[in-house]
């Protein structure tokens, strides 16, 4: 079996956790602040709140942003749930708006549109799916136009980047996911970044019970800590990460030139301005019904994201978006599915994978 995703954990990351076992340090320590610190550098923020997960920092991030009851947030149905869900856990309302058809990410000029009939739409939440950035020169100058608030869902996109500029370092403030099937992991984990201090010190009252300082609440907060634990295995796979991404882009530059010229495959995008970090490989087919039985046959993990648009998700359609539909985001929720990519991949498995969908394209 050859799994859609795979974290790569090897003595470096044991010896790093074994240290911490040994120190005593178990929750918050020395680790936390160096894998802050180490994290917001790479992306180019001035600082960096790691969370318990990265819908954590999702739901802190928006608070701290200042996203409030009521406020409404545009934002794309083409995603994991946990980007739209932040959303509510402010009691503020997403306003979907439709991706575009070749990189899958949410479209300007719909978002253009969408503020010119409601100008009263607070904030943006972008998502850069699959490891692409989003089209950062065409949505900067709505943010501005529109003075918006900016949030950068990069649960997928650890170093993409749009222009030589990371993704995170765009927004307000951004979010980053270390579950173990993004482009590096902590077991569970996430991080707020931002440059922006009053940002900061708001996420870090939110993660910490709203205690700025110890027994001293003054906001209602969580516990949305990182451990120590998942920390030392974080700095160890941010050492990694450059080297990991290396890897998935040749793996997906692989796919991309064996797979062309089949006509029932669209390969994914391939923008010169951006570095897509492929987090996932996500193609459009034709035929997916008979791709999904021929990898099930062969042991070829794959997964498709993402089966439905947000808004009909039950929990959705349960707060009035039954109404809608976005074509875009319908046709890929029929189409697109995603093939190993990860670094954990050799090139017999690569070959396969290759083969395999050749031979069902083909006979
Ligand atoms: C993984 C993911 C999240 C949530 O991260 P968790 O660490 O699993 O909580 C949020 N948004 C997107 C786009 C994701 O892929």
């Amino acid at each position: 079996m050859i799994p859609i995703a795979q974290p790569l954990i090897d003595k470096a990351e044991k010896d790093k956790v074994l240290e911490v076992l040994d120190s005593g340090m178990l929750a918050s320590g020395e680790y936390v602040s160096e894998f802050e610190k180490k994290v917001a550098e790479f992306i180019g923020t001035r600082y960096g709140i790691a969370t318990s997960s990265g819908t954590s920092a999702l739901q802190v991030a928006l608070k701290a942003a200042g996203i409030k009851k009521g406020d409404k947030v545009l934002t794309t149905p083409f995603t994991f749930i946990a980007s739209s869900n932040s959303i509510l856990y402010c009691e503020a309302e997403p306003v979907f708006v439709d991706v575009k058809k070749d990189t899958y990410n949410i479209d300007p000029e719909q978002i253009r549109k969408k503020l010119e009939q409601n100008p009263d739409i607070k904030a943006l939440l972008i998502v850069h799916l699959y490891g692409l950035a989003c089209d950062m020169d065409k949505i900067m100058d709505l943010v501005k136009k529109y003075n918006l608030v900016l949030i950068e869902d990069c649960a997928q996109a650890h170093g993409a980047e749009f222009e030589g500029q990371k993704a995170g370092s765009f927004g307000d403030v951004g979010i980053f996911s270390f579950y173990p099937s993004k482009n590096m992991t902590t077991g569970e984990g996430g991080i707020i970044v931002t440059s922006t201090p009053s940002i900061k010190d708001k996420a870090r009252m939110f993660i910490d019970h709203g205690s700025n300082q110890k027994y001293n609440h003054e906001i209602l907060g969580y516990n949305f800590r990182m451990t120590n634990i998942a920390a030392a295995i974080g700095i160890k796979q941010l050492e990694k990460l450059n080297k990991f991404n290396q890897i998935r882009r040749k793996n997906a530059a692989y796919f991309t030139e064996e797979l062309k010229g089949i006509d029932q495959i669209e390969p994914p995008a391939y923008e010169e301005n951006k570095k897509h970090v492929f987090n996932l490989y996500t193609m459009k087919v034709k035929n997916r019904d008979r791709m999904v039985a021929s990898f099930e046959k062969n042991g070829i993990g794959y997964g498709i994201y993402y089966p439905e648009p947000i808004y009909r998700q039950t929990l959705y359609v349960s707060r009035g978006y039954n109404n809608l539909n976005l074509e875009v985001t319908e046709t890929l929720c029929r189409e697109v599915i995603s093939i190993p990519v990860h670094p954990g991949l050799d090139s017999k498995d690569k070959k396969k994978i290759v083969e395999v969908i050749k031979n069902c394209s083909f006979s």
